[in-house]
């Protein structure tokens, strides 16, 4: 199924929003399509038996030219000649999809993400945290975590690379909640495809560096001492200046979670976090 499923949205992320559903582990999802693609989508839900509701507006990406996953957009009419992405709500109650597409037009960020499933203290963390020019909470997130090592079942920033097991910030890396609900989801997609869930927990349990339009780097095989952080690999979002001297070092010193340096420069306002524990 999960393959089946991936043949039609393309995405990881997208297509584990609909098995949840069609689990019921999640009583609704919402997924950005875009508009090209809508009818085709549509479909599908229809013959699963899924109920749905679409957005009244369109959302145009706002891609930064260092990075092709972008958290940004603005609002455009749904009649618009420009293209853009819906936002579909999918439930196998239709009220509910409803409901969530009426919290959304009117900015009830809380409601709606208590309908999407969400923990109560992430919607909270969410509605007081969110606004128009900050729709990327992952530095938020972790500000509120105790630490810089965290479970991997929270690892959000991996999204940048298609893989994660929530669909919300959660309110901190170690929120009891959604580690709960990371475990949960990882056990179903064990279910459906062993090989899938062994690639989410290898990109998860790694460092990352979280920059705010400068891009996110995965670093693979690290290893911490004396806040000093080594690594094999970097994957990232980008390959960019920053990317070629990660490449080149394979080291960063480490001064707290927003400040880092490399080769004895100073780079502040990131997010430097390390995902590892199997068992919290
Ligand atoms: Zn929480």
């Amino acid at each position: 199924m999960l393959q089946n499923l991936k043949t039609i949205f393309k995405s990881n992320i997208k297509s584990l929003e609909i098995l949840y559903v069609l689990e019921n582990t999640k009583p609704c999802a919402r997924i950005l399509v875009y508009e090209d693609k809508l009818s085709n989508i549509l479909d599908f839900l229809k013959s699963n038996d899924l109920g749905f509701s679409v957005s009244n507006f369109k959302l145009k990406k706002i891609f930064n030219e260092n990075s092709f996953y972008s958290d940004k957009s603005v609002k455009i009419e749904k009649d618009s000649l420009e293209k853009g992405y819906f936002f579909v709500y999918i439930s196998r109650i239709k009220e509910l999809a409803e409901k969530a597409k009426a919290y959304e037009e009117n900015n009830m960020h809380f409601e709606l993400g208590m309908v999407l499933g969400y923990p109560k203290c992430c919607c909270e963390f969410f509605k007081k945290n969110f606004n128009e020019n900050n729709a990327d909470l992952t530095l938020e997130t972790l500000r509120n975590s105790e630490g810089f090592e965290f479970p991997f079942y929270t690892n959000i920033a991996a999204r940048h690379f298609d893989i994660s097991l929530l669909s919300h910030f959660p309110c901190s890396f170690n929120c009891k909640f959604s580690i709960d609900m990371g475990i949960e989801n990882l056990n179903l997609i064990k279910k459906h495809s062993g090989q899938l869930a062994e690639t989410f927990e290898n990109t998860m349990k790694n460092a990352f560096l979280y920059t705010k339009g400068n891009g996110v780097f995965l670093l693979k095989k690290f290893n911490e001492e004396n806040n000093e952080i080594k690594f094999e690999k970097i994957i990232g979002t980008t390959k960019n200046e920053l990317y070629n001297e990660l490449n080149n070092i394979k080291k960063i010193k480490m001064i707290n979670k927003n400040e880092i340096e490399i080769n004895d420069k100073k780079i502040s306002n990131i997010g430097m976090m390390l995902f590892t524990w199997n068992k919290p």
